[in-house]
């Protein structure tokens, strides 16, 4: 269903897109018509249906115009279908119904050269319009029908052939016109069926399955490409590692189901506190990964500081159980190679579950360590 409205919309921005210049050649045929029944017809009808015809294409050049000027896109674009529609039918009408008017009714030659140029429309509209059926046969009968008509009631041989030959034209074409759409729709389906697996297939390749959370590739490739940012600049970057505490004992109290529950609810709860450009990974397990560019490595204390005191005080519940949650966190910052900042953050997290959990360790304090060590929180 919503394939099928996408192809629709693609259809519609098509025929938006190259039907600007039938407008001009409805109005060039329309011209050649009015000289070569110039001395047949009264001036003051030809010059009143080129008059009408005039009119109506200078309204689709308006939504024309319109359309360009407001370029709309998906599905605002369907509401521009209905005045394409009628414009496109006022303009067919007035080629159909004032063919019959300028027609000279002494002249079988000059009705026949004025019956080709409306099957030569007829033709150039199934090309032109094929994307949209209905608008396609609607065009053609439009223009065609009222002359055939015309033609059948004179009753004369030649009038009768020129109608049943226009008839069959008409079948001939809606039966090619019906294959080239349902083509046309299938092909533009078929694009959007492709685009929808290749996202999938772009997201289980960067995102992580459980918690919709960037996976440890993106958070790599991210990385390098910070690393990059920090080289022309000013700025350093900060890796956090995060790894929930005890959380085999949440596993193994309220089941995996409820550790599960939990890791989504520790992704949230983590995105919720930080800012949109700092990357968020899950790297493993329990285990989280943060990128961020900063000015120093207070900056990159506070966010995991922030982070770590967001978890400890967000509610998280598995069924009606709620389930207290901390998290220890190394924080590495730098312009070295990302190996080292990990190296470094993970050692710092691993001083920070040695030194009693939930808590902030960062590896400059770890140099310093030996002469005054730092915890940022004694809580634990
Ligand atoms: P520590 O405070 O030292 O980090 O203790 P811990 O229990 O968190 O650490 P440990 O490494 O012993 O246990 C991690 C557990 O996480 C073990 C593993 O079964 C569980 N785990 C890893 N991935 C998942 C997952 O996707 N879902 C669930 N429910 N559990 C997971
Ligand atoms: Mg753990
Ligand atoms: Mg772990």
């Amino acid at each position: 269903m919503r394939l099928d409205r996408l192809a629709r919309i693609e259809k519609l921005r098509l025929l938006y897109q190259q039907s600007f210049s039938a407008i001009f050649a409805s109005l060039f045929t329309a011209a050649l018509i009015c000289t070569v029944l110039w001395q047949v017809q009264e001036k003051s009808v030809l010059l009143g249906w080129f008059f009408v015809l005039l009119f109506s294409s200078l309204a689709r050049m308006l939504l024309f115009y319109r359309y360009w000027h407001f370029q709309p896109e998906n599905e605002a674009l369907l509401a521009w279908e209905k005045p394409y529609f009628l414009t496109l039918l006022a303009s067919s009408l007035t080629w159909g119904l004032g063919a019959v008017v300028i027609l000279p009714e002494g002249s079988v030659l000059h009705q026949v050269v004025v019956y080709f140029f409306l099957v030569g429309m007829s033709g150039g509209a199934i090309a032109m319009y094929s994307a949209h059926r209905a608008m396609t046969l609607a065009t053609i009968a439009s223009i065609l029908l009222p002359m055939t008509l015309w033609f059948l009631l004179q009753g004369t041989v030649i009038a009768t052939a020129l109608a049943l030959g226009a008839l069959m034209f008409v079948a001939v074409t809606v039966g090619a016109g019906r294959v080239l759409s349902s083509t046309m729709h299938r092909s533009f389906r078929l694009g959007y069926e492709l685009q929808d697996a290749r996202d999938a297939a772009e997201k289980r390749a960067s995102k992580d399955a459980l918690t919709g959370l960037n996976n440890r590739r993106v958070f790599y490739q991210q990385g390098e490409e910070m690393l990059g940012e920090c080289k022309e600049g000013v700025r350093q970057l900060a890796m956090i590692i995060s790894d929930v505490d005890h959380f085999k004992s949440i596993n193994d109290t309220w089941g995996h189901h409820c550790g599960d529950e939990v890791l989504k609810a520790i992704a949230d709860a983590q995105l919720s506190c930080l800012r949109s450009d700092d990357l968020c990974a899950r790297l493993g397990g329990e285990e989280f990964g943060i990128l961020l560019l900063v000015n120093d490595g207070e900056q990159a204390r506070e966010v995991a500081e922030t982070l770590r005191s967001c978890l400890e005080h967000t509610n998280i519940t598995c069924g009606n159980h709620e389930v207290p949650v901390t998290a220890s966190f190394g924080v590495a910052v730098g312009r070295q190679s990302l190996e080292t900042l990990f190296k470094q953050a993970d050692a710092a997290l691993y001083r920070a579950k040695e030194t009693g959990r939930n808590r902030v360790v960062c590896s400059f304090d770890e140099n310093e360590r030996e002469a005054a060590p730092v915890l940022v929180n004694r809580r634990g």
